[in-house]
């Protein structure tokens, strides 16, 4: 029996065992793969304060060394579920039960698909989603970005290193990303930009992507647009699945939890990208673990005090 059990070692389950394993409570960070969470898909980040500019992976093993220091257990796991039986909790994965006295769900998000044809039988082969995983693939070659988020333009510029052209895809005429990346998007030779575009289909040879079908949703037209690949950044979902029986979650699966990371289950704490919230980032990230990992502390403290006449 554990004294917390969290679930995903992104930046808010590796600052939340961190916290809590600093407090001296037994701890499990159960991953279901390297630890990092979407920092490992990230190039550069420059807003995290203490480092001008560092890259996703790095910034991972620094928080993983910090996340681990204090006697904090990782173990591999993809968890299904997790069940309440108000004292203490199960977290099942696929092969194995862990129990813990409470649970913090640090699972964040995972990238939202296109759902056009081509999509995912040109996944590997031209359709990418992690510009700093295959980005080195398409030197001196044309990309299609799709999306006009922080992560679509963001992606969009590192590419460039690599890329002959980088085109931006957006279905509307003006971009969501932050104004301070937006700017050294249109100030790089390398992009360009389709407005008020959509990708319809993604079409390909046996082999790899030649091209694009690209719609106009002013005015309707279509037209090909060849290119080598596609990376497409159209936002994110939670993954919330292993805790959807347990009604702590809005209709689009976001997780609801108080100021201090609490559920509405007492016990189940929730932290990072897969809270319902309107900013996702490491920051906000290591912030709510951080006040999870406190939380926990607290509410193990209250568990221990015996109501008067038992
Ligand atoms: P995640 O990082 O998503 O980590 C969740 C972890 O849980 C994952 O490791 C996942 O494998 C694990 N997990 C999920 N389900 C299970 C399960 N069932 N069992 C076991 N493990 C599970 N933010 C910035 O501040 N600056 C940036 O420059 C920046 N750049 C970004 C670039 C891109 C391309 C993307 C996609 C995001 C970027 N972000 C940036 C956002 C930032 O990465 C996220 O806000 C942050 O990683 C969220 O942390 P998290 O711990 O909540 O979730
Ligand atoms: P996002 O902010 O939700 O943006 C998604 C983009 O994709 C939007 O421009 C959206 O268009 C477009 N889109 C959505 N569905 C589409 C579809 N079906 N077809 C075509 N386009 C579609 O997602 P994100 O850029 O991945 O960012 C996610 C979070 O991570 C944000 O909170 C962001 O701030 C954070 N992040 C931060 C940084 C950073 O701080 N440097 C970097 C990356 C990500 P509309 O604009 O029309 O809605």
């Amino acid at each position: 029996m554990y004294d917390v059990i969290v679930i995903g070692a992104g930046p808010a389950g590796m600052t939340a065992a961190l916290y809590a394993s600093r407090s001296n409570l037994s701890v499990l960070l159960i991953e279901r793969g390297a630890p990092g969470g979407q920092m490992n898909n990230t190039a550069e980040i420059e807003n995290y304060p203490g480092f001008d500019t560092i890259m996703g992976p790095e910034l991972s093993m620094k928080m993983y060394e910090g996340a681990t220091r204090f006697g904090a257990k990782n173990e591999y796991g993809i968890v299904q579920k997790v069940v309440d039986h108000d004292t203490y909790k199960e977290v099942v994965t696929e092969d194995k039960i862990y129990q813990g006295k409470s649970v913090i769900v640090a699972t964040g998000c995972v990238h939202r698909k296109l759902g056009v044809p081509g999509e995912e039988s040109f996944a590997g082969r031209g359709v990418s989603y992690c510009a700093v995983c295959d980005g080195a693939f398409f030197r001196n070659k044309k990309l299609l970005v799709i999306g006009g988020g922080d992560s679509a333009v963001e992606e969009a510029i590192y590419l460039t290193q690599f890329a002959s052209e980088v085109m931006i895809v957006h279905r509307r005429d003006a971009l969501r990303a932050q104004k301070v990346i937006q700017d050294r998007a249109f100030a790089n030779d390398k992009i360009t930009f389709m407005w008020d575009s959509v990708v319809e289909e993604i079409q390909g040879n046996e082999m790899v992507v030649t091209g694009a079908k690209i719609k106009n949703v002013k005015t309707g037209e279509t037209h090909i647009e060849d290119c080598n690949g596609l990376f497409i950044y159209v936002g994110l979902e939670p993954l919330s699945e292993p805790v959807k029986a347990l009604g702590i979650t809005n209709e689009a699966g976001w997780i609801l939890t108080d100021d201090q990371m609490r559920t509405t289950i007492p016990g189940i704490f929730a932290i990072g990208d897969g809270r319902e919230k309107t900013l996702r980032q490491i920051t906000t990230a290591v912030g709510e673990g951080g006040i999870a990992g406190q939380q926990v502390f607290q509410y193990l403290e209250e568990q221990k005090v015996v109501p008067q006449g038992e």
